[in-house]
């Protein structure tokens, strides 16, 4: 990965933006995007638009979400501490013991979510797992007055850890999930803007994604794409204690590529295009069955308005929601490669009608 891109992708991850609070990483995303794109903007419910080819057909909107999940302060109390509730979908046992960030009007406050030590726990406690309800974070206020100087009802926070590269070409950070889609959608874009499409790009970075594909379906509707490529991440099965799963799932690997979804959310003649490009391109592809809509933007846009021609690539992921999510560097480029080269196949005669 070149190293305009790597710094846009770390940039993208130290960004504090959980659902619904967006607007730090639609700064750094539209940055990059104007770089190249005819047309960059973001839409009144906060999702970033890059065009390119404007005028051209079919209609080819990339959605990659730049949500991530995080917490929101709903209760100060007297003492000082600082009571949450979770935007997106947390195993709370993960956020215990953390360092985070609040985004206040100010600027950024740190706190860290606490514990009573293992110490002063009954060996009943120590059995017990906790929930959202029961962490607070610890600002090192002196009391709720002291408090509300630094921090209001509403202010969103995330865990404190940001971009860092590992052996082999992987990279940690929270928020891969899925600002790794909104990278890859914004490079497959800066490609297409090189190549000679016949089809207007929209790449877009959704917003609330983590909360109910909320972007999605707001910015499908506008757009009103002929075909929908989703690009999110999705669980790699290549590590220990994956138990029952191992046997259920198709394995899926850390750097050995694209993951291709096949079932009822996916139109089948846009995945056979893009199992032919990626033949074509050798680029290596992992196949994953879902027999029902997916949880990703690649849902709502299949439901948009009378139907969309809809693909979901996948970036193989291990440790899903947690400030550890682990990726292969090498998966992000040959994901905005794969896409890049099958949408620059599409003409307007290309039929999608699966049957
Ligand atoms: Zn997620």
């Amino acid at each position: 990965m070149n190293k305009q891109s790597k710094k846009f992708l770390a940039d993208l991850i130290n960004s504090i933006s959980p659902s619904g609070y967006e607007g730090p990483v639609a700064k750094v995303w539209k940055a990059e995007a104007t770089t190249f794109a005819s047309r960059v903007w973001t839409d009144t419910h906060g999702n970033s638009h890059a065009v390119v080819n404007p005028g051209g057909s079919p209609v080819v909107m990339l959605a990659g979400h730049y949500d991530e999940i995080g917490f929101q302060i709903s209760y100060i109390d007297d003492e000082g501490f600082l009571w949450i509730q979770a935007l997106g979908g947390w195993d709370p046992q993960i956020a215990q013991g953390q360092r985070v960030q609040i985004m206040t009007k100010k600027g950024v406050v740190r706190g860290v979510i606490g514990k009573v030590a293992i110490h002063m726990q009954t060996p009943e406690d120590r059995k017990k797992v906790s929930e959202i309800k029961d962490l607070w974070v610890d600002v090192g206020a002196k009391n709720k007055a002291d408090a509300e100087k630094m921090v209001e009802i509403g202010d969103p926070l995330v865990i404190a850890s940001g971009y860092e590269e590992m052996a082999n070409g992987l990279a940690v950070g929270r928020a891969f999930d899925d600002r790794a889609g909104a990278f890859v959608v914004l490079e497959a874009a800066r490609q297409l803007a090189k190549l000679s499409p016949k089809a207007e790009i929209h790449a877009v970075a959704t917003v609330q994604e983590e909360i109910g594909l909320r972007g999605a379906q707001t910015a499908a509707y506008g757009i009103n794409p002929d075909i929908g490529i989703a690009v999110d991440v999705t669980f790699a099965t290549d590590h220990p204690n994956m138990g029952e799963a191992r046997k259920r799932e198709n394995l899926i690997e850390l750097g050995k590529g694209p993951v291709l979804t096949r079932g009822p959310n996916i139109n089948s003649k846009l995945f056979d295009l893009l199992v032919k490009t990626a033949k074509a391109e050798k680029i290596p592809v992992q196949i994953n069955a879902e027999p029902r809509g997916t949880g990703t933007d690649a849902n709502a846009l299949q439901l948009n308005r009378s139907g969309v021609t809809t693909a979901l690539v996948s970036i193989p992921l291990r440790y899903m929601h947690s400030p550890c999510e682990l990726i292969s560097l090498k998966d992000l480029e040959l994901c905005s490669k794969l896409i890049a080269k099958t949408v620059e196949k599409v003409t307007p005669r290309t039929n999608f009608v699966p049957f």
